[in-house]
């Protein structure tokens, strides 16, 4: 199965990344119809083990409360697949990434957005440039050298992963820049997705 984008990491950066995909959807936008979304997590999004209280406009809140609630918005877009499984390995070829999952499954995208957090990178196949995270303040924390979250050609890297700061707030933008800048490409103009109150 080919897809437009897929997603691997469903924490902070993987699932607002993916909201604002979907967000896309439903507007008299033709580009953005009948895309194809993928997000494969293995669900230890550190954002479980959080109490929030300094997310900008948000009462105080359990990590995994907030979890819910980004994919419940999601859902309600519609659009986006899930798959509760570890990716092992990623390639390119032809233009396109492959992503092959534990249970040895393989998918391609056009594009790919690695939102997999700082404790490792594991994942086999593209020699990509893995850095220790300047950011965290403990040691052993990794990150992915990329210019403006691009690692190769269309291939992403968000979320502290990324390097950036472990706040939730940090990490989500980052999902949402990709996102618009991958929105952007599909369209071939520059895209921002703006609701207004219904009057
Ligand atoms: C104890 C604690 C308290 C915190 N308190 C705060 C706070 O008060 N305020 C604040 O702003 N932030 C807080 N944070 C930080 C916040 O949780 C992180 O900044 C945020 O979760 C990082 O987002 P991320 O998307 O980079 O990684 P994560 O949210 O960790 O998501 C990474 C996801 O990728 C998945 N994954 C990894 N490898 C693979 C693979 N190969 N295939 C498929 N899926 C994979 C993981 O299972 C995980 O779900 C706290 C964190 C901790 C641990």
């Amino acid at each position: 199965m080919m897809y437009d984008v897929i997603i691997v990491g469903g924490g902070a950066a993987g699932l607002s990344c993916a909201l604002t995909l979907v967000s896309s959807r439903g507007r008299g936008w033709q580009w953005a119809e009948n895309r194809n979304y993928m997000l494969f997590d293995k669900g230890d999004s550190d954002l479980n083990k959080a109490y929030l209280k300094n997310v900008p406009g948000l009462d105080a809140t359990l990590g995994k409360e907030l979890l819910k609630k980004i994919k419940k918005q999601i859902q309600d877009w519609g659009g986006l697949q899930v798959m509760q499984e570890e990716v092992v390995e990623i390639n390119n070829k032809d233009g396109f990434y492959t992503v092959r999952t534990a249970s040895g499954n393989i998918f391609s995208t056009s594009f790919l957005v690695l939102a997999t957090g700082f404790h490792e990178f594991s994942i086999k196949g593209l020699e990509l440039e893995i850095m220790e995270n300047p950011k965290s303040p403990k040691p052993g924390r990794v990150m992915i050298k990329h210019r403006d979250f691009e690692v190769l050609p269309n291939l992403f890297v968000v979320g502290t992963l990324a390097g950036l700061s472990s706040h939730f707030t940090s990490c989500a933008g980052s999902g949402v820049e990709v996102a618009c800048e991958i929105l952007s490409r599909m369209a071939g103009k520059r895209i921002v997705i703006h609701d207004v109150p219904n009057v």
